[in-house]
């Protein structure tokens, strides 16, 4: 086999550790969340890593990705946030899979389907407090709230809302979204909650409900921005040098030439592009990592390689491996310099990497 030209390294314990924390910290039960492949690192894994150290609830976006997560955590609770889609109600019932349910059709389509089956199925509502993306507006709660029985199929696992602005402490949308779930809860039948998201998690005990439902800081990205981060890094990404070569000064390197050389220059050449999630908005802004020093880049990220100015760094020769992520350097710290947050950066991590799981 060819040596890998990139490596993701994904430390399971410090997701397992991270999800500890959070769920002390909530003083309550907490869930994982892990759509979008587990953000990017691997949902399969993850699952696996948190249901051995009591995560019994799981959240994923669509379908197809609750099926494969229920197949690695059989005894876990697996919930679609998506909702239930026209055709979709056989496979999540024979997958046992819980749908968030996120209108009124659904609610009865999931009813009928439990009616169909001659059983209760399990069922999580989802309420809209201020979002205004999924969920039931208040005009379907006052209709459940009119006639219960359109949820009597179904055995409510839960009653959720989600935040829209958790990570801003002071933002006045969270005592509001915080109020109006009370309001709606008390007008449907009697369930457990689930409210709180990453960030939510550090709102205070205004915000513990029976079920946190944690993702970003599980895998070590800030849930508090503007304070330390409280959680513990769990993704590192290291990319392989190709060549090195003398840049003379005046020379430009990469597409455009938007770097000159100021001196006599040598310039590595890494394995890592845009489309591996490498945003091409780093491009100058962000350096790569050696033994804990930044390197900086030199010129454009392209599709597959990335170069970067050695010429302080002797040891650093073609088959050496730079760190991009990691190394004291964050998802968070890319997100800052390519102009996004650490959710997409991980999530924009492509295919190619080799993958090693610590603590598998
Ligand atoms: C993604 C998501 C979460 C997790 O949010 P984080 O900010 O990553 O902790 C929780 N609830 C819902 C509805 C979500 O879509």
């Amino acid at each position: 086999m060819a040596a890998e030209t990139a490596l993701l390294t994904v430390d399971l314990d410090a997701i397992a550790a991270n999800w500890r924390m959070l769920r002390d910290r909530h003083g309550a039960d907490a869930a994982g969340v892990v759509k979008a492949d587990g953000y990017g690192l691997g949902a399969v894994p993850v699952a696996r890593r948190l249901a051995r150290e009591g995560c019994g609830h799981f959240f994923v976006a669509q379908l197809a990705e609750g099926i494969a997560v229920a197949a690695a955590v059989p005894r876990a609770m697996v919930a679609v946030l998506n909702g239930l889609l026209p055709g979709e109600e056989r496979a999540f019932a024979a997958h046992g899979i819980v749908p968030v349910l996120n209108d009124l059709g659904q609610v009865d389509a999931w009813a009928a389907e439990a009616s169909r089956l001659g059983t209760r199925l399990p069922a999580i509502l989802h309420i809209d407090t201020g979002m205004n993306r999924l969920g039931l507006p208040p005009v379907a709660v006052d209709a459940l709230a009119a006639d219960p029985s359109r949820l009597a199929p179904l055995d409510l696992r839960y009653v959720m809302t989600h935040l829209v602005a958790a990570e801003v402490p002071d933002d006045p949308a969270n005592a509001r979204q915080r109020d109006a779930f009370a309001a709606s809860r008390a007008r449907l039948p009697p369930a457990r909650a689930s409210f709180a998201n990453s960030s939510g998690v550090f709102l205070g005990a205004g915000y513990r409900t029976d079920l946190a439902r944690p993702g970003a800081a599980l895998y070590g990205i800030n849930p508090t921005p503007g304070l330390p981060n409280p959680m513990r890094p769990a993704v590192r990404l290291d990319g392989r040098v190709l060549q090195v070569r003398d840049v003379p000064a005046g020379e430009t390197v990469g597409y455009n030439g938007t770097w000159t050389a100021a001196r006599p220059s040598r310039i590595a050449t890494v394995a890592v592009g845009y489309a591996d999630g490498y945003l091409r908005n780093l491009s100058n802004r962000c350096p790569a990592r050696c033994d804990g020093h930044p390197v900086p880049m030199a010129g454009r990220v392209s599709m597959d390689l990335t170069t970067f100015d050695v010429t302080d760094f002797p040891a650093i020769r073609t088959g050496a491996m730079l760190t991009l992520i990691g190394d004291g350097q964050t998802p968070d710290d890319l997100a800052a310099a390519a102009g996004t947050n650490g959710y997409e950066v991980l999530t924009s991590i492509g295919s190619r990497y080799a993958r090693r799981y610590l603590g598998a």
